[in-house]
C-alpha cells in the first residue's frame, strides 16, 4: 500500500492590536491564509512567521505596536507588520531593520503575499481548511461585521481618514450573505462596526441590490432591518445621530435590532464640538434621546467622551457634566485628550494641562459610575435575556451579557446555579443584585 505523507503546513503566529475593526482585518487575513494552507501557531516558538497587526490611532497605541513588533522580532525573528501603523513604514524600518515586510491597513493581498514570501505555502488538495464562515478570532457565538472602511469626516483629533482614506461601503447583499454564514456557523450576535455606521452607503448613493425576493439599499436602516430578520441579535456600533437614526428606533421597538445604540458623542458643549469638527453636531440631541426612550423605554445608550480638548474651559466642562446628568446615558467611556501626530488638534492653541485633564476625567467617570449604578439597581427584580459567554464548571456559575451589554466594553451578567448552560445559549435570568457595571442573578 502506498502511503502519502502530507508535508507539514507552515505556521503563522498572529499578534492583533487595536480596535474591533482591526480584529476583523486580522480575521480576513487569517481566513485567506488558512485557505492557502497555513496553520496558526499559538506561540512565537512554533511560528514560521509572525504577523503583527498594528494600531496607530494614538501615540500610546503606536508605542504599544512598536513594543509588540520588538517582542516578535526578539522571540521569533521573522516578522511581517501590517495595519494602521503600516503607513509609517519608515519609522518601523528605522527601529527594526529586520522586519520582513511592512504593509498598510486593508492591504490584504500585500500582507498575504508577504507571508507567502516569508514562508511559502504547501499545496494541500486533500483538506478543505476553511470553515464556511471564514476564520474567526472572536468566540463562535458573536461576530463583528464590518460594513464599510474609512471615513468622510475630518474630526480635529483623529487621523483615521488619513490612515484609512474616505468612506468605502461594502455591498449590502455581500454583508447579509456574510451574516447568514456566520449565523449558520453558530453566531448568536452580530456586532455592526465601521467608522461611521450612520453614513453607510453614502459613497455608493444608497444603491439597491437584489436580496431574497426583493432588494436591499445600501443604507443603515435597510441593512439593520434585513439583518434583524436573520434571527440573531443585531447590535449597532458607531452610530452618529444623523436624522435618519430616528428610523432605526422602530426596528428596536419591533425587536428586529437590539435596543442599543453606541453613539460616540465625544462632547456636549456646542463650542467644543465645533472645534472638534464633529459630524451630526445637533443641539437638540437631548430631546431626541427623550423621544427615542419614549418609543423604546429599555433603550441602552453607550457613548464616549474626550475631556481636555484644546480650548475646553471649566464652563465647557460643566456644560458636559450637566448634559450627562440630563442625558442619563447607560454606559460612558471617557478619554483624556491625547495629542496625535498629524491630527489638527495637536497644534491647536490652548492645550489643557495634564493635571486638569486628569481631574476632569475623574469627575466624568465618577458621575457616570453613579448614573450606571442607579440605572442597574433599577433592573434588580426583573427578568432579562442573557447570552452566555462562559461557564465555570467548578462553581457551576456562568457569565453572560444582556441586550444592554456589548462584549468587552460594557458590563456582564453573572449567574449562579447555571449548570448545564453553554456559551452561546440565550436564557432568561432573574436579576438579584447589581453593582457599578454588572448584574447578578440566577436562571429563571
Ligand atoms: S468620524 Fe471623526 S473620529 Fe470618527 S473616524 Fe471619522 S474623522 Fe475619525
Amino acid at each position: 500500500m502506498n502511503v502519502t505523507t502530507l508535508p507539514k503546513p507552515p505556521r503563522v503566529g498572529l499578534v492583533s492590536l487595536g480596535c474591533p475593526k482591526a480584529l476583523v482585518d486580522s480575521e480576513r487575513i487569517m481566513t485567506k491564509l488558512r485557505a492557502d494552507g497555513y496553520d496558526m501557531s499559538p506561540d512565537y516558538a512554533g511560528a514560521d512567521v509572525v504577523l503583527v497587526n498594528t494600531c496607530g490611532f494614538l501615540d500610546s497605541a503606536k508605542a504599544e505596536s512598536l513594543e509588540a513588533i520588538g517582542e516578535a522580532i526578539a522571540e521569533n525573528g521573522r516578522v511581517v507588520v501590517t495595519g494602521c501603523m503600516g503607513k509609517e513604514a519608515d519609522v518601523i524600518r528605522a527601529r527594526f531593520p529586520d522586519v520582513l515586510a511592512v504593509t498598510g491597513p486593508q492591504q490584504y493581498e500585500e500582507v498575504v503575499a508577504a507571508v507567502h514570501d516569508a514562508a511559502p505555502p504547501v499545496p494541500s488538495p486533500f483538506i478543505d481548511l476553511v470553515p464556511e464562515a471564514g476564520l474567526k478570532l472572536t468566540p463562535r457565538h458573536y461576530s463583528y461585521v464590518k460594513i464599510s472602511e474609512g471615513c468622510n469626516h475630518r474630526c480635529a483629533f483623529c487621523i483615521i481618514p488619513s490612515l484609512r482614506g474616505d468612506l468605502v461601503s461594502r455591498r449590502p447583499d455581500a454583508i447579509l450573505r456574510e451574516a447568514e454564514k456566520l449565523i449558520a456557523a453558530g453566531t448568536k450576535e452580530l456586532l455592526v462596526i465601521s467608522q461611521d455606521t450612520s453614513a453607510y452607503g453614502v459613497d455608493i448613493r444608497h444603491r439597491a441590490w437584489p436580496w431574497k425576493e426583493g432588494e436591499v439599499r445600501a443604507h443603515m436602516t435597510d441593512l439593520a432591518r434585513e439583518m434583524g430578520k436573520l434571527g440573531a441579535w443585531v447590535r449597532l456600533h458607531y452610530v452618529y445621530p444623523y436624522p435618519h437614526v430616528n428610523d432605526v428606533i422602530p426596528l428596536m421597538a419591533e425587536g428586529l435590532v437590539l435596543p442599543y445604540l453606541d453613539i460616540p458623542f465625544q462632547h456636549a458643549s456646542p463650542k467644543v464640538l465645533r472645534a472638534m469638527r464633529r459630524p451630526a453636531n445637533d443641539a437638540k440631541v437631548l430631546q431626541r434621546i427623550r423621544d427615542w426612550r419614549a418609543q423604546v423605554p429599555e433603550l441602552t445608550i453607550r457613548s464616549s467622551f474626550v475631556v481636555g480638548f484644546p480650548g475646553e474651559t471649566e464652563e465647557d466642562f460643566d456644560y458636559l457634566l450637566d448634559w450627562l446628568e440630563e442625558a442619563q446615558l447607560d454606559r460612558v467611556g471617557a478619554f483624556k485628550f491625547e495629542a496625535v501626530e498629524g491630527a489638527p488638534a495637536t497644534s491647536m492653541d490652548q492645550q489643557v494641562p495634564e493635571d486638569v485633564k486628569r481631574e476632569r476625567y475623574e469627575r466624568v467617570m465618577a458621575l457616570s459610575a453613579r448614573i450606571s449604578t442607579e440605572k442597574l439597581e433599577r433592573k434588580v427584580g426583573s427578568t432579562i435575556d442573557v447570552l452566555i459567554d462562559a461557564v465555570d464548571e467548578e462553581t457551576g456559575g456562568a457569565t453572560g451579557r444582556s441586550k444592554a451589554d456589548a462584549p468587552e466594553i460594557d458590563g456582564e451578567v453573572h449567574l449562579r446555579d447555571a449548570g448545564g448552560l453553554k456559551p452561546g445559549d440565550i436564557v432568561k435570568a432573574k436579576i438579584e443584585d447589581s453593582d457599578e457595571h454588572d448584574l447578578f442573578g440566577v436562571p429563571a
